[in-house]
């Protein structure tokens, strides 16, 4: 058996791709999926557990990647193609007036897990003045519970 010798590889790559700990390969691997609103073949979209607003998305590669940077272009435009998927989905279902579409890298930038995330939030015409208010709030799981499932329809219907 021919062996490549890619010790970067291991920073990403353990238990089949799955770095212990981390709720974005839990979530892609099917373990912790209350939350997962689509999957393709290399991503995964689901509802950030503290949003900040209602609809608040997560689309990240399946693969424990660190960043854009990591995940190469392929990875890269994968996620933009998942991201906007979200979009549309959002629109159909919440119909917001704007969306915030962008990556923390580096944890300078407020990068917090090392598994690149777009992040895809929607907006709504004065939404700021109680976003900070929300953002602190304990969101019951009930809600985002029916929140997912208001998106998985609305993802089961793009064409
Ligand atoms: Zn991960």
């Amino acid at each position: 058996m021919d062996r490549l010798w890619a010790p970067w590889r291991g920073v990403y790559v353990s238990d089949a791709g799955a770095a212990a700990g981390c709720f974005l390969c839990a979530a892609a691997a099917g373990q912790d999926d209350q939350l997962v609103v689509a999957h393709d073949a290399t991503t995964v979209t689901m509802l950030n557990r503290y949003p900040y607003n209602t609809g608040h998305l997560m689309v990240a590669p399946i693969d424990h990647v660190p960043d854009l940077l990591a995940a190469g272009d392929g990875g890269a435009a994968a996620l933009m193609v998942a991201a906007r998927r979200a979009m549309r989905a959002l629109q159909d279902a919440m119909n917001p007036e704007g969306f915030n579409v962008g990556v923390n890298h580096g944890s300078a930038a407020g990068a917090s897990i090392e598994h690149v995330h777009l992040h895809v939030v929607p907006r709504w015409g004065g939404d700021t003045n109680y976003m900070p208010v929300i953002g602190r709030t304990k969101v019951l799981p009930e809600l985002l519970e029916a929140t997912a499932a208001r998106l998985r329809t609305a993802f089961a219907a793009l064409t």
